[in-house]
C-alpha cells in the first residue's frame, strides 16, 4: 500500500482524526492553509473525481458537510472554502481523492482569490455544448 491516505485510513500512519464513519474519514491537514484546515476522504481508495464511485462520493460529501457544520460551530465561522484538486496542473499532490475544508476569515491572506475577467460569450456557449455532449449515461 503506497498511498499515504490509505495508510492513514488503515491507522499505520498517525493522523489527528475529526470524524469517521463506514465510508469516510476526516482528519487535520498537516500543512494547514489556515487554522482548522481539515481533509475529508473516502475510505475506499479512488485517485480523483473522475474515478470515484457515485455512492462513495455521496457518502464522502455528506461527511464533508457534517464536518463543515461542526467547524462552523466550533470555530465560529461564517466562511469556508471547499477545495478539491484533480491532476498535476490542478496541483494535486496526493493521488487519493480528498476535499479540503479551509476556514476563512476576513483578511486571512489565504491564496484562493482570482480576478473576474469576462469571457467571450460565443466561446463560452460552444464549450458548454461540447461538455454537455460528452456527459456519461447515468448509472
Ligand atoms: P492536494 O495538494 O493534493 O490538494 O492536497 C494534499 C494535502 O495533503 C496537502 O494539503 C498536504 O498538506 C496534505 N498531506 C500530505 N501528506 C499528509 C499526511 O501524511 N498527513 C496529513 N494529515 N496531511 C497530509
Ligand atoms: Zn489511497
Amino acid at each position: 500500500m503506497d498511498c499515504i491516505f490509505c495508510r492513514i485510513v488503515a491507522g499505520t500512519v498517525p493522523s489527528f482524526k475529526v470524524y469517521e464513519d463506514s465510508a469516510a474519514l476526516a482528519f487535520m491537514d498537516i500543512n494547514p492553509l489556515a487554522p482548522g484546515h481539515v481533509l475529508v476522504i473516502p475510505k475506499r481508495h479512488a485517485p480523483n473525481l473522475w474515478e470515484i464511485e457515485d455512492g462513495s462520493l455521496r457518502e464522502t460529501m455528506a461527511a464533508a458537510r457534517r464536518v463543515a457544520l461542526a467547524m462552523k460551530t466550533a470555530l465560529g465561522l461564517d466562511s469556508l472554502n471547499l477545495v478539491q484538486a484533480n491532476g498535476p496542473w490542478a496541483l494535486q499532490s496526493v493521488d487519493h481523492l480528498h476535499f479540503h475544508l479551509v476556514p476563512r476569515r476576513e483578511g486571512d491572506g489565504v491564496p484562493l482569490d482570482w480576478f473576474l475577467t469576462p469571457g467571450d460569450h460565443d466561446k463560452i456557449k460552444a464549450l458548454a455544448a461540447k461538455i454537455a455532449s460528452a456527459l456519461p449515461a447515468l448509472p
